[in-house]
């Protein structure tokens, strides 16, 4: 049997905080004690929000809570061609296409459906797509490609959830309702969401279901604010025939206001404690680890 591998896969769009030591020292730990490799990954897509200043900081602050990762790294805004191979193929199983409404214009229709009653909306608590760019005829979708209106690319929910059939995940930790075992994805639950946008060739979900496959990831382990997102990582690898690894959610660490922690809060902030004196033991002991 080949060594499990786990990775640690954060955003470089701050300061890491105590809830990025704890899921960092988590997966390092578990690798250790399975024998099995640590991989970091730098989910840096987001070009307006990703700077190298919090890339070079991460690694000062992972290096200094003792934690080891393989090299090279995987930056994501080095791998787009990936991404972009990815989407053409779900794009040439029929299953994604562009809308072009504005942000305006979606929260306009997206008001006057709420208006007739309830709207769905996904499990981050955004509304679905509520456009009809689907039925668009070919003439129509090929001119508003040609001019300059941005647009995004989505994915056919409904045709994708009926080419993949049942989904389930092996669920090591748990969900917010205590989810554990085998879990039932349900990816209709985000409706038909954004793959990529005009002037970006991927998103976080596909990026994630990309390169969990290609870094051979067998064990992803990850705070329990992404466990419905296993769903539509399941629904992708399904489509793309990547295999699909097991998955431990844990729980958040949560601020003295029981709300969880954001890159900006100085408090607990990694660079902050370290800077007051706390060592790297007493990080662990914070965040509840041996
Ligand atoms: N990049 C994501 C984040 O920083 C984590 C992705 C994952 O672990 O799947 O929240």
């Amino acid at each position: 049997m080949p060594p499990p591998v786990f990775r640690f896969a954060p955003s470089p769009n701050g300061y890491l905080h105590l809830g990025h030591a704890y899921s960092a020292l988590l997966n390092f730990d578990l690798a250790g004690q399975a024998g099995g490799r640590f991989l970091l990954r730098i989910e840096d897509i987001d070009a307006a929000r990703c700077k190298p200043e919090f890339e070079t900081a991460m690694y000062e602050d992972l290096a200094w809570l003792g934690i080891g990762w393989e090299h090279p790294v995987r930056r994501q805004s080095e791998h787009l061609a990936d991404y972009r191979a990815a989407l053409e193929d779900l794009s040439a199983q029929g299953l994604v296409y562009p809308s072009f409404e504005s942000r305006a214009e979606i929260a306009g229709l997206v008001a006057q459906r709420e208006a007739h009653g309830r709207w769905p909306r996904d499990p981050d608590g955004a509304p679905h797509y509520p456009g009809s760019a689907r039925l668009l005829s070919p003439d129509e979708r090929a001119g508003l490609l040609e001019s300059d209106v941005p647009y995004a690319l989505r994915l056919d929910m409904a045709a994708a959830c009926a080419r993949a059939g049942n989904l389930g995940w092996t669920e090591r930790g748990e969900g917010p309702d205590g989810e554990t075992g085998t879990v039932a994805a349900r990816p209709q639950a985000w409706g038909d969401v954004i793959l990529a946008r005009k002037e970006t060739p991927t998103s976080y979900h596909l990026s994630v279901a990309i390169d969990d496959a290609l870094q051979g990831v067998t064990e992803v382990v990850r705070g329990q604010d992404l466990f419905w997102s296993t769903s539509l990582h399941r629904l992708l690898q399904q489509l793309l025939g990547l295999p699909q690894p097991a998955y431990r959610h844990h729980g958040l660490i949560l601020d003295g206001a029981g709300q969880k922690l954001s890159k900006s809060t100085a408090a607990t902030g990694l660079r902050e404690l370290r800077a007051g004196g706390t060592t790297p033991a007493e990080i662990r002991r914070l965040v509840g680890l041996p």
